[in-house]
């Protein structure tokens, strides 16, 4: 690169600033739409709220000079042209939320995303390649599972009849539950194969507000493995049965579970392990239980040492069922490997951060995005900002204005970089 080139990219990125007014006074509208009392929002995807939120979009991004198409899934995509057609570097999250959830999981780097855009369309800035702003449907999962359903769908990983097929817990079908809300487009919407992805986030860990840090670069997100182990044994009287006589499944997983988790204690760090979910039965208090159920959520940054967790875990299990007399089935319920993010990303994301004096922190996400979809089919990365307190998936989710900003502007900076030199 010459001298020239160089002083191009620092009077480019000087220029474009994201309005620090404008950007937070539309995370602030945003977040009224399903506002809780609690100061979170409830929008469970395609509420009556979510589509509001999703109306809401489509104006805005009009407003930003952007050409709205929606795909077969609801996928929304604010769409600008670029001196050359071709595939567009894609940027966004999602705008539904879990239950009582907060004002930021999605809608962060949506409006974020939406700032960009507008910044480009008041400097009438040309780019080489057109640019999209993404809005994936159910992200969450809260209503329908599985999570990421919009964006595995559109990257052609999951059929989209098993998505409008998915019911929810009232059995309204996702794909009737589309069609009402409106926002059933076409299939040949899709952006399946677009030439980036950049998403931007909040956290929703502890771990840059303990390091002081304001923006994550995320090395990938974790590989992650869900398991259901159902333990049976032998249902009997609580008074009258003696311990040498006993095949109790509900002892077996209380061992089970405490045994993984002293995996995870031993493992500094690298390991995750959470047992969400236990139901025994016949769920007496004077009955030993004939039958337990639970799950057990594995992750780790490093894939290689989950496997070898995963087989330490059965192997002791095997040898625990033996000594209890007690049966086990497992099922797998999700696996998902390690998805790493594109390093030449990364590289842009440091570069916006060090021209613009933002402290910054190279770190893995334990929770999933679209992102990890986009990354099966196209160059990705993922942009964090601090969490306080690292909650999330709560009212109490909070990000300080200060650093929603400077990710923003990390995100446009990325983008144009991307534009420039892809
Ligand atoms: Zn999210």
């Amino acid at each position: 690169m010459d001298c020239g080139e160089e002083g191009d990219m620092k009077i480019q990125l000087k220029e474009y600033l994201v309005r620090s007014e404008r950007f937070l006074a539309s995370v602030r509208d945003l977040a009224s739409i399903g506002a809780t009392a609690g100061g979170g929002v409830h929008r469970l995807a395609l509420s009556p709220d979510d589509i509001r939120a999703r109306k809401q979009m489509v104006e805005w991004m009009e407003e930003a000079g952007l050409t709205v198409s929606v795909d077969d899934m609801g996928n929304l995509y604010g769409l600008r042209p670029g001196r050359n057609p071709g595939p567009p570097i894609l940027f966004g999250s999602h705008v539904d939320t879990v239950p009582f959830g907060g004002r930021f999981d999605g809608a962060y780097g949506v409006l974020a995303g939406l700032e960009v855009m507008r910044v480009l369309h008041e400097h009438g800035v040309e780019t080489e390649h057109p640019l999209g702003l993404a809005i994936f449907t159910n992200e969450e999962g809260a209503r329908f599972q599985p999570a990421m359903m919009g964006s595995s769908v559109a990257v052609g990983k999951w059929p989209v009849e098993e998505a409008y097929a998915v019911r929810d817990q009232e059995g309204i079908a996702f794909g009737d539950a589309l069609q009402a809300s409106g926002f059933l487009g076409e299939r040949r919407n899709r952006i399946s194969r677009p030439l980036c992805y950049v998403e931007l986030h909040i956290e929703q860990g502890p771990v840059l507000e303990a390091a002081g840090k304001t923006i994550g670069i995320v090395q990938g997100i974790v590989a992650q493995s869900w398991h259901e182990v159902v333990l049976e044994g032998e249902a009997n009287h609580a008074g009258t049965t003696p311990p040498s006589r006993r095949r109790d499944p509900l002892v077996a997983a209380a061992r089970w579970i405490a045994y993984v988790h002293e995996m995870a204690e031993s493992s500094e760090g690298a390991l995750l392990v959470t047992c969400g979910r236990i139901a025994a039965e016949p769920g007496a208090v004077n009955v030993i239980p004939r039958k337990v159920a639970f799950t057990v959520d594995l992750r780790s940054a490093d894939e290689v040492r989950l496997r070898k967790a995963e087989e330490q875990m059965f192997a002791w299990g095997d040898d625990l069922c033996r000594r209890a007399g007690v049966e086990k089935a497992v099922r797998r319920l999700h696996w998902a490997p390690y998805t790493p993010f594109a390093s030449g990303i990364r590289e842009l994301i440091r570069e916006s951060c060090l021209r613009r004096g933002y402290t910054f922190l190279e770190m893995p996400s334990g929770a999933g995005h679209d992102a990890q979809h986009l990354a099966g089919v196209c160059e990705t990365g993922m942009i964090f900002v601090p969490s306080r307190e690292g909650k999330s998936h709560c009212e109490e989710e909070f990000s300080a204005d200060g650093d929603l900003v400077k990710g923003a502007q990390v995100l446009l900076d990325t983008v144009l970089g991307l534009d420039r030199t892809r």
